[in-house]
């Protein structure tokens, strides 16, 4: 996903072995500046082959608006409507919606209906929003009664009852000019007993909700470094030769104390793992992606998305985030959407990082590159003193990045001195990002975009590009430019790329229990964040909220030390020589506490004897590297081979998948029957303290809830936590969304104080991961609020 198409990887792979000797070494030493030369000569010796190739490989991702689509999906989404399926309908009418054409009755259609599922789910005021972009996309005249009906009903949900009556005024004259419509009478019949019922409701007001303190979260401290932006007045920026920039503590630190808040100065949704491109004929695919779900632009999740006016791929939480990212970046990208799917989330955040920056800044730097600033080359790597750095113009603290007032911004000067790592990566690799970057160049020019990618105040015209077919042209020097910086992002993104990961509600979303999982929701660059160095057992916990992340100290930290982040690995989930494999791309070996105990102790991280499989006989846990695993009891010393354990293994998760299936048709009964079975068959050969032991307990807790057994999936989940507490620590994330999901479980089954002390150990561990103020915390304060205000007896029944 984050690199090209694998037939695309493999061609340019081929194309790489068949070079000649001489230029394949000209191409390994080549700086990037001459690597974008040769690279355009190559393709230019290729070019009709490969870029036939590619221009079929972005067949497959498909962003252009397809009418026939349009009413394929529209179909869809009615039948959904008819079942009743409403968050269904409005998904199938939002991808309708994107692939009709601006300004048609069509797409109008797409808007109306999608404004009845949003009344049905209750959403007034979005319902009101498509109800006027319906009016305003040129929505047919004679269906124009139905929704001004439905505007009056959802004003009148709001209370607005004025406006209401005027949208009835309205709607009464228009149908007495067209004549007698029965059924509009008879629904203007129901629409006033609405009226009297409201006019009642108005009379005697509904109690104004107590101000019970529901977001009673401390505001927290916060007070801006002066050197850094984004970051705490409590952090210093240090470099060395060793450990290159990094953060480091200037005074003492609570957990949960916020270090830093920073605003991607780019971020590209990942278009995830449903958009993956398809052999063949593409059927239309009615699941949700990324696109689908979060905003193109900012990341939020979307309702009622505002589609692209030109391709069916972006999609906006609103007008505003639409205009804006056609403004900044979009009118470039549109026409180029699929060649972007195709070359994969890297080269898509070079492009958009160019476009953000603008040209003018762009050929700054890369010419400031060519001519002797050093530590560009080589920032972090040379033991230059310091006061040599900075006369090389890398600021008054001799720190690579910083402006000339030897401020660290999160800026694109920034940005462009983030490690490239030219000399390290593989040549492979490198000629790779280099052919995928001249490649979109080429493109660029050869669809008329050069003066949109050149001039960020380039007008609306250059939103219907020419699309001709003359790629031969020789690049011209500016965008070869543009192609240099690109090629140097796309490489320091392997190093530098920051997933923005959300917490994604699982299932249809409407259960009492709300489960979550994280996912990757967009690649970005955050200079301030990138730097942090890694450990595997760091001492921050990192969240996000749209495009702005949040570093927080998970523990205590004392000044002097090193603030550290996790770039992945991290020590509870994998063993260090796993852990070791991933850190390769970062061009550096890890030497943190965790990886230095597992390395020199030689004894088996915990990890592997938690997540052992246990001897069928005894239940003693199995050992041996070999294929032949033993029993570690001595008296027992069964035999087993590891594939037969790997193969029940595989077939138990398939039946876990199986019941979960079953639970989400509404068979709850056969599910639980399943994974109870599933429990059973695990306990004979996998060890009690193994992850997926846990995990079925957590299922087990959500079947169970969904039908009301709020006692036993009490008792399911508890044993989930144990599990989860010693695989994760007890003051981990993932403990405290398990604790999260037990207060809700206790809170519906109204286990009055041990929800509270539930919601208390939530609190203490979500706060420091994720703030007072987050999502999760106002919640859990309203299960709090609303367990205080439950009558005494209640209270004193548990
Ligand atoms: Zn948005
Ligand atoms: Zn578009
Ligand atoms: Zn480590
Ligand atoms: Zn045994």
């Amino acid at each position: 996903m984050a690199l090209p198409v694998a037939e695309w990887q493999g061609r340019t792979a081929r194309l790489w072995a068949a070079l000649e000797p001489a230029l394949r070494e000209r191409l390994e030493a080549a700086s990037l500046q001459d690597a974008v030369r040769l690279g355009c000569d190559v393709l230019r010796s290729e070019e009709e082959e490969e870029e036939a190739a590619l221009v079929q490989l972005c067949h497959r991702a498909l962003t252009d608006k397809k009418p026939e689509a349009a009413s394929w999906y529209r179909e869809q989404g009615n039948q959904e409507f008819k079942r009743g399926r409403y968050q269904a309908a409005l998904r199938l009418y939002s991808k309708a919606a994107s692939h009709e054409l601006p300004g048609s009755p069509e797409v109008s259609v797409c808007f109306a209906n999608r404004s009845a599922a949003l009344l049905h789910l209750g959403h007034f005021e979005v319902c009101l929003e498509d109800i006027a972009r319906a009016e305003s996309h040129g929505y047919p005249d004679r269906l124009l009664p139905k929704v001004l009906l439905r505007k009056a009903e959802c004003l009148l949900c709001l209370g607005r009852l004025q406006d209401a009556q005027d949208v009835l005024r309205m709607l009464e004259s228009k149908i007495a000019l067209d004549g007698a419509m029965t059924t509009h009478l008879t629904r203007l019949q129901k629409l006033s007993q609405l009226k009297v019922k409201l006019g009642e409701k108005e009379k005697c007001p509904e109690p104004a909700r107590g101000e019970h303190g529901g977001t009673q979260g401390e505001p927290e401290i916060w007070e801006e470094n002066s050197r850094i932006s984004g970051a705490s007045s409590s952090l210093s920026l240090s470099f060395n030769a060793d450990r290159g920039r990094h953060l480091v503590a200037s005074q003492d630190i609570m957990a949960g104390q916020s270090l830093v808040k920073e605003e991607a100065f780019v971020s590209v949704l990942c278009p995830g793992d449903s958009l993956a491109l398809q052999h063949g004929d593409t059927a239309w695919d009615t699941r949700a992606t990324n696109a689908d779900l979060y905003c193109h632009r900012c990341l939020r999740q979307l309702l009622a998305s505002v589609p692209c006016q030109g391709c069916s791929y972006a999609k906006y939480c609103s007008q505003d985030c639409a205009d804006r990212a056609w403004q900044q970046y979009h009118r470039t990208e549109c026409p180029l959407g699929a060649l972007l799917l195709t070359l994969g989330v890297f080269c898509h955040v070079a492009l958009r990082t160019v476009l953000l920056a603008g040209y003018a800044e762009v050929s700054r730097l890369v010419e400031m590159s060519h001519h002797g600033d050093r530590n560009l080359q080589n920032p972090e790597g040379s033991c230059r003193p310091l006061s040599e750095a900075a006369d090389a113009g890398a600021g008054s603290r001799g720190v690579p990045g910083c402006d000339s007032n030897g401020r660290y911004q999160s800026s694109y000067q920034a940005l462009f001195h983030l490690l490239p790592h030219t000399e390290q990566h593989s040549p492979e690799h490198k000629f790779l990002c280099t052919l995928s970057v001249v490649a979109l160049c080429k493109q660029l020019q050869a669809a008329g975009l050069e003066a949109a990618v050149l001039s960020q105040e380039s007008p609306q015209q250059c939103s219907k590009p020419k699309t001709c077919e003359k790629t031969s042209e020789e690049l011209s020097p500016e965008l070869k430019t543009v192609a240099e910086a690109m090629l140097r992002h796309v490489l320091q993104l392997q190093c530098n790329a920051q997933a923005i990961t959300v917490m994604q509600e699982l299932g249809p979303g409407d259960g009492a229990v709300v489960d979550k999982k994280p996912v990757r929701l967009a690649t970005a660059f955050f200079p301030v964040l990138s730097l942090l160095n890694h450990s595997c057992c760091p001492n921050t916990s990192v969240s996000f909220s749209g495009t702005s992340a949040t570093v927080r100290a998970a523990q205590p930290i004392s000044s002097g030390q090193e603030v550290l982040h996790c770039y992945g690995p991290h020590w509870c989930r994998m063993r260090v020589a796993e852990r070791q494999q991933l850190l390769r791309q970062y061009f550096f070996e890890c030497r943190c506490p965790a990886c230095l105990q597992e390395l020199e102790s030689g004894v088996k991280s915990v990890l592997s004897i938690r997540n052992s499989f246990c001897c069928p006989k005894c239940q003693a846990q199995m050992q041996g590297e070999e294929d032949t695993l033993c029993c570690s009891n001595e008296a027992c010393a069964t035999l087993a081979s590891r594939d037969h354990l790997s193969g029940r293994l595989q077939d138990l998760q398939q039946e876990i998948k199986k019941a979960l299936e079953l639970l989400r048709v509404g068979k709850a009964d056969q599910a639980i029957k399943k994974l109870l079975k599933c429990q059973m068959d695990a306990g004979t050969f996998l060890s009690p303290e193994h992850l997926l032991m846990g995990e079925m307990e957590d299922h087990l807790a959500q079947v169970y809830a969904t039908v009301g057994k709020w006692q036993e999936a009490a008792r399911h989940l508890k044993k989930s936590i144990e599990i989860v507490e010693m695989h994760h620590g007890p003051s981990s994330v993932e403990t405290g969304h398990e604790l999260f999901k037990l207060a809700q479980i206790l809170f519906n089954g109204f286990a009055v104080s041990e929800a509270l002390s539930t919601i208390q150990r939530a609190e203490g561990i979500l706060s420091v991961h994720f703030g007072p103020q987050s999502a999760q915390m106002q919640e859990l304060q309203e299960m709090k609020a609303c367990l205080s205000e439950l009558p005494r007896n209640i209270l004193q029944r548990t």
